[in-house]
């Protein structure tokens, strides 16, 4: 196994953190991926009608092909209306709670293409206006954009070009601190980070993967239909690589990589879970195993659409996920090797 860049990472993490893709709205998200692996040779990459991007390396055997998936789609917003105040009403894109977005700074793309700055507020926000609103319930009803534009009516909003269904992306606030990086977005970027850094090892190295393998960089994950589509017919097997839950009562850790054996659709595939742990064993990589309560993946989503492959989960510990997440470079090594192992792993 060959060594993992680790600035490369680091850096292609935040500049893709940095990149706003709101679910329906990634396309420049799935550039700068597309930007990025095109200067990896023997790489093959299209779009799928949807708007993923998928990229395919030859194997050096034939058959026993392999898909792997991660996600550039985030939680974000929507315009859902222009209130005669002049500030926005929002309806949400993926799912979390208003309150982890709560004080943000936001961008609105409107249909133009232009881009305005603003914040998510409650209506109430003012303490000495309204007091201290601790149990007004968050909800789209409360929430609003106010926009660092000199509008106080719908008219004057609307004349900026902004409106109904205009997107809305949440500042990642990204910071790199001892290892640690917080961001918004983590999930799954720190995924794409991941499958993206192991094919550059694999290039670095002149090496190919043992069998074709499939990357689809998907761009609907969030609402769940993710990687319904876009995975080859001739792959057996799907390896999805998108973030490990940190909390109370799990095992997954921000300087681990985890497999998830269990979560909200049911087991992933047994023996290519063995597989894996085999792989990350023999390699030395830090990893837990660990179970997802509240949790759906693009592997659930291949699967349900029909998918007939063998479908394994892995990927970097984030603490607070759907909210201000974290992790740490640690995990995005661990993860890096894990997919490389898997893709030097000769399975006949
Ligand atoms: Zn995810």
């Amino acid at each position: 196994m060959n060594a993992i860049d680790e600035v490369f990472v680091e850096k292609f993490l935040v500049d893709l953190l940095n990149t706003p893709s709101p679910t329906g709205f990634s396309e420049r998200a799935i550039d700068f991926c597309e930007k990025t692996l095109s200067a990896f040779s023997h790489m093959t990459l299209s779009r799928t009608h949807k708007g993923a991007l998928l990229a395919s390396l030859q194997g050096s055997k034939k058959g026993h092909e392999r898909a792997l998936t991660a996600h550039v789609d985030t939680l974000g917003a929507m315009v859902k209306a222009i209130k005669p105040t002049g500030r926005l009403l929002l309806t949400q894109l993926g799912g979390y709670a208003w309150n982890s977005v709560e004080g943000e700074g936001c961008t609105v793309f409107s249909a133009s293409g232009k881009a305005f700055r603003g914040s998510i507020l409650i209506n109430k926000a003012s303490v000495h206006v309204h007091g201290r609103q601790v149990d007004l319930k968050r909800e789209d009803e409360v929430m609003e954009i106010r926009l660092d534009e000199s509008v106080n009516t719908a008219e004057e909003v609307e004349k900026l070009g902004i409106g109904v269904g205009d997107y809305v992306a949440f500042d990642p606030r990204v910071e790199v601190v001892n290892g640690f990086i917080r961001s918004r977005h983590l999930d799954d970027k720190a995924g794409v980070a991941c499958l993206v850094a192991a094919t550059k090892t694999l290039h670095d190295s002149s090496q190919r993967p043992v069998h074709t393998s499939h990357f689809l960089i998907s761009n609907f994950e969030e609402v769940g239909h993710g990687a319904a589509a876009g995975i080859p017919a001739e792959a057996e097997e799907l390896l999805v690589v998108d973030m490990a839950a940190v909390g109370e009562g799990q095992t997954s850790d921000e300087k681990f990589a985890t497999i998830c054996v269990k979560d909200s659709n049911g087991p992933y595939h047994h023996e290519l879970s063995q597989r894996l742990r085999k792989l990350a064993d023999k390699h030395e990589i830090p990893y837990k195993v660990d179970i997802y309560p509240h949790y759906g993946s693009d592997g659930g989503a291949f699967l349900s659409a029909g998918g007939n492959v063998a479908v394994a989960l892995i990927g970097p510990g984030v603490d607070a996920s759907h909210h201000y997440e974290r992790t740490h470079i640690d995990a995005l090594k661990a993860t890096t090797a894990w997919v490389q192992a898997y893709l030097l792993e000769d399975c006949e």
